[in-house]
């Protein structure tokens, strides 16, 4: 048996309809608790279906009146909404009508009609997300709009867990919400890094087509592969364009992007699959804080820089760029 101090205890949990797991140096039920409960509370706050949701109750009132939000789910707004309306850009916190209409990965399928979607569309515009400081309230301007912050959700919450963490005086831990991966500190024994496994796009749930090697960063990676059904042989995915209705359509499988932090992380997968991959490496040469990997339908891995993290590839039948 290991000694007791070169062990790594490993927590899971069912939460955000995604497995969590989150590892630390020293067996603490009392941390693990903490953590869990923490992300409890942010899922109820943030996801949509939950009784005591904010967003719910925004969502709600849409066309009817402004609803009074706290501050941090006032600021996640905010900044969700200061990235839709970014030029060209492919997120937009206010494409939950076209989200709910897809269904994308739950059951009853169908692809809407071509004048569903139309009908949809002017009920998704980021400018109609209006924000009242003053109050500390959102009020979404037309009947029948509604945020969805499902793509950042975890994000968010991953790093009000590492916070947590260095509350509690956790300096080395690694938390995995459902895929989005936020590493505190280096490990305390063994390696000198973390390693994570870039997925294999339509692989067994664990197969990887290599690793990325990390310290202190968050690794967030948006796929295709991750919820999709498929009709005639075409895939629908659930990252929708919200210029067109219609699932995002370009040579990416999958983007990584490595950060200081989980919420840029999340945000940065959106932007950078809208952009395809050549207009989204132009883009990071501009914010050298924020590093991606895209794997193609080519099986091409493309990586952007390998500044924070050094990536090796294990699988030869993809080709690294
Ligand atoms: P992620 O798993 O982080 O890539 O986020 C995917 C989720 O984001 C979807 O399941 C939707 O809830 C939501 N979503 C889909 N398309 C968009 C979009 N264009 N902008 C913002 N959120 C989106
Ligand atoms: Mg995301």
């Amino acid at each position: 048996m290991m000694p007791a101090e070169q062990r790594v205890y490993s927590y899971s949990a069912v939460l955000m309809g995604s497995p969590i797991l989150l590892k630390l140096f020293e067996d603490d039920q009392h941390a693990a608790a903490a953590v869990f409960r923490l992300i409890k509370q942010q899922e109820n706050l943030l996801t949509v279906n939950r009784a005591q949701s904010q967003l719910m109750a925004v969502n709600h009132a849409a066309g009817l009146h402004p609803v009074v939000v706290s501050q941090s789910v006032f600021d996640l707004i905010k900044q969700a909404k200061a990235v839709s309306l970014l030029a060209d850009s492919c997120f937009n916190l206010a494409i939950g009508p076209l989200v709910k209409r897809w269904k994308i990965g739950f059951s009853g399928n169908t692809v809407p009609s071509a004048s569903e979607i139309q009908s949809l569309l002017p009920l998704t515009r980021p400018e109609h997300v209006i924000l009242d400081p003053q109050t500390c309230s959102v009020f979404l301007q037309q009947p029948g709009m509604e945020i969805d912050l499902g793509a950042i959700a975890k994000g968010y919450i991953a790093d009000r867990v590492r916070d947590e963490l260095h509350r509690l005086g956790i300096n080395h831990a690694l938390i995995n919400l459902g895929g989005n991966v936020l590493t505190v500190g280096a490990p305390l024994h063994g390696a000198t890094s973390w390693a994570i496994g870039l997925k294999r796009p339509f692989g067994e749930t664990d197969a990887t087509i290599g690793v990325i090697d990390v310290v202190a960063k968050s690794v967030v990676t948006s796929g295709v592969y991750e919820r999709y059904f498929e009709i005639d042989g075409k895939i629908y995915h659930h990252i929708l364009d919200p210029k067109t209705g219609y699932p995002l359509d370009n040579e990416i499988l999958s983007v990584t992007v490595i950060s200081d932090d989980s919420i840029d992380g999340d945000i940065y997968t959106t932007l950078l699959y809208g952009m395809g991959v050549e207009k989204a490496l132009n883009y990071l040469a501009t914010i050298p804080h924020i590093e991606a990997i895209f794997v193609t339908k080519h099986r091409q891995i493309i990586l952007s820089s390998q500044r924070q993290f050094k990536f090796t590839l294990q699988d030869d039948s993809y080709q690294q760029l």
